[in-house]
């Protein structure tokens, strides 16, 4: 079942109206993960931030589906509500505001939106406290404050912890294995991996091969200057490991 539809996608910078997206086709059923692979620059980041609605982008061509709606028309709020997650390549610290509380206001601000009752403190310890180990976190991960003092892995895992809390039917991760060694971008892969049902989905942007072998994805697409320019299976990422991205373009 379709669950994301990009058809002919094209956009640009809203400051200097430089196009950036080219005509990006893309479709992401459910259940499936996706990858997008590419140089630096070739627009993988203005996708997502796109897709989100970014207020830095201005959408000029092509349409985006999202659940049978149509995407495009809705407010970044709006597709956050209808079950769009996305990670960011720098996650901010913010200071004074504990882990588990910023979580909870989250939380249940979702939940005001969506008509649904709140949590208290309790209730919603009790929600957290079996995700804490999907995203193989200590408890006393909640009571520090948001990102203040964490290591590049743990800011990683404490974002897979906000999807997990927040939940959502696509995902969107940009760069999430950036600045990690080998064994935190395990951890980070294995709490991603934890978070999969035959319903969501994943769309994970990589600039290297190494996150592929910890989360596998059903399909690995190639951008390039704003363009999907090839689409495969696993099997391209070993094309990329033996000849870069020229060899996929030349291809
Ligand atoms: P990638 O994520 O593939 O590395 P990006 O989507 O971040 O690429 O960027 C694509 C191109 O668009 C780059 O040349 C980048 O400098 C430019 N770009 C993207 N967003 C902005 C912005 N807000 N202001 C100026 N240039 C931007
Ligand atoms: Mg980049
Ligand atoms: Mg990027």
């Amino acid at each position: 079942k379709p669950l994301l539809e990009v058809t002919g996608l094209t956009a640009m910078i809203a400051e200097s109206k430089q196009e950036i997206l080219k005509g990006v086709n893309l479709l992401v059923n459910e259940g499936e993960i996706h990858a997008i692979m590419g140089k630096n620059g070739s627009g993988k980041s203005t996708l997502s931030k796109v897709l989100v609605g970014h207020p830095d982008y201005e959408v000029t061509g092509g349409s985006v589906i999202f659940k049978g709606e149509n995407l495009l028309e809705m407010e970044p709020e709006e597709r956050s509500l209808a079950g769009l997650f996305m990670s960011f390549q720098s996650p901010v610290e913010i200071p004074g505001v504990s882990n588990i509380d910023f979580l909870h206001m989250a939380y249940n601000a979702q939940r005001r939106k969506l008509d649904e009752p709140e949590l208290g403190p309790i209730e919603f310890y009790a929600y957290i406290y079996p995700k804490l180990e999907i995203v193989n976190m200590k408890t006393d991960f909640l009571n520090r404050n948001v990102n203040e003092g964490f290591s590049g892995g743990e800011k990683k895992r404490n974002e897979i912890l906000q999807l997990a809390v927040l939940g959502a039917e696509l995902a969107i991760l940009d760069e999430i294995d950036s600045g990690l060694d080998v064994d935190a971008l395990r951890d980070v892969a294995k709490a991603v991996n934890g978070l999969l049902t035959p319903k969501n989905s994943v769309l994970m942007i990589t600039h290297y091969r190494r996150l592929l072998e910890f989360i596998k994805p059903t399909f690995i697409h190639i951008m390039d200057d704003g363009r999907i320019i090839r689409t495969g299976d696993a099997s391209i990422a070993k094309v990329l490991e033996e000849g870069g991205y020229k060899a996929i373009s030349d291809s």
